[in-house]
């Protein structure tokens, strides 16, 4: 079938273009997309990666076709697309690391292994690789089965579409890296699209005091919407978080809070959590930094433990789930993080909101109801 597709070049363009994709082989599921999110992570991918490929690796459709042996979903099941696949079988999904599975994992695992057979998708009749081997940015997607989780929920897809990436990894950090206790009190540096799933997860779990950090007003007004219940206005210029450091202690018997998850993916600020936990706090980086980050040991004076959890450390059948019935029973708000949505025609637009700071999240709506039958 054509369906129509973003395309990225890798080296910082990307157009609307017309792909052909044929049926899921064994294994496979073959899924109509009806929204994505846009996550900095596509336009690092954009920018960097200097391959073609499908855009996008956030999403939520309806399987319109399977493969064979496919066995845990069928035609019209509502899904949302997981970028990191587990195989079951290697050493890290044995351990019950899911998210970094050795062999399927996009980021740590071995390279094409989670594709769907590489001649899926092709373009101008060349093979094409997908996002994260989702490739969300089109009309449909050919992955494996293990990359789709089903729901059985009403939820609509636009706020489904982004539980596959900067929910899980906001809420996954506190609730399964850190697993912060009820009673504890919390800061969360940056209160963009992973930040305030961080305050969602302290929330759901406890936390009696949720400092929300970021340099702007308009987004801590935002946080305390989330469940934050104080707001410190960081300096854009005070890196070493002085005046940070001190009002965090002041509203924590001088001590520094028990937890503190940076989500700012700024290089500079990496040692920041570690200088707002007092001592045997635990400091978390949830927003992936790669690059150095220079530690000034004092900072982990003393007892503290630093830990840096790729993807919330997602199971997804656990977590999608979890997220689903928080979002059932108003604990975990996911419409309200959706600040704007866009079409495949205006994704542009989508980037350049994103890449500007005007909003928390946005998602690409694709597809419509009714040309697969009904959900199941
Ligand atoms: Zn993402
Ligand atoms: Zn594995």
């Amino acid at each position: 079938m054509q369906a129509k597709a973003i395309i990225s070049d890798g080296k910082g363009t990307f157009n609307l273009s017309t792909v052909t994709i044929n049926p899921p082989g064994e294994g496979e599921v073959r899924v109509k997309i009806m929204a994505a999110g846009l996550c900095h992570t596509d336009w690092d991918s954009i920018t960097n990666w200097n391959k073609t490929f499908v855009v996008g690796h956030e999403g939520a459709g309806i399987v319109e076709s399977v493969g064979k042996n496919v066995t845990d979903v069928s035609v019209g099941d509502k899904v949302i697309l997981n970028w990191a696949i587990p195989c079951g079988k290697c050493f890290q999904c044995r351990q019950g690391n899911l998210h970094i599975c050795e062999r399927h994992s996009p980021v740590c695992g071995c390279g094409l292994e989670g594709h769907a057979h590489i001649d899926t998708t092709t373009h101008d009749e060349s093979p094409i690789e997908r996002s994260f081997h989702l490739g969300t940015l089109c009309e449909y997607a050919v992955v494996k089965a293990q990359a789709v989780v089903k729901i059985d929920s009403d939820i609509p897809f636009a706020a489904a579409s982004i539980v596959g990436c900067g929910v899980m990894t906001g809420w996954g950090s506190v609730v399964n890296a850190a697993k912060v206790e009820a009673g504890s009190s919390v800061c969360v540096i940056g209160c963009g699209g992973v930040g305030l799933n961080a305050i969602q997860g302290a929330k759901q779990s406890g936390a009696s005091k949720i400092i929300a950090i970021d340099i702007s007003e308009a987004r801590l007004e935002q946080a305390k919407e989330f469940g934050a219940t104080h707001g410190v206005v960081a300096n854009r210029e005070d890196l070493d978080f002085v005046q940070v450091r001190e009002e965090v202690r002041t509203l924590t018997d001088g001590r520094g809070a028990d937890y503190a998850f940076e989500c700012t993916a700024i290089p500079a600020l990496g040692s920041a959590p570690l200088a707002l936990v007092r001592n045997a706090g635990t400091a978390v980086q949830v927003s992936g930094i790669e690059q150095r980050i220079d530690f000034d040991c004092e900072l982990f004076e003393w007892d503290k433990k630093y830990i840096n959890p790729l993807y919330g450390m997602c199971n997804p059948e656990r977590d999608f789930k979890k997220i689903i019935a928080g979002y059932h029973n108003k604990q975990i708000k996911l419409e309200e993080l959706v600040t704007k949505t866009y079409t495949l025609e205006n994704v542009a637009d989508g980037f350049d909101d994103m890449l500007n700071g005007r909003i928390a999240k946005g998602v690409v709506l694709i597809g419509e109801l009714g040309e697969v039958g009904a959900i199941k």
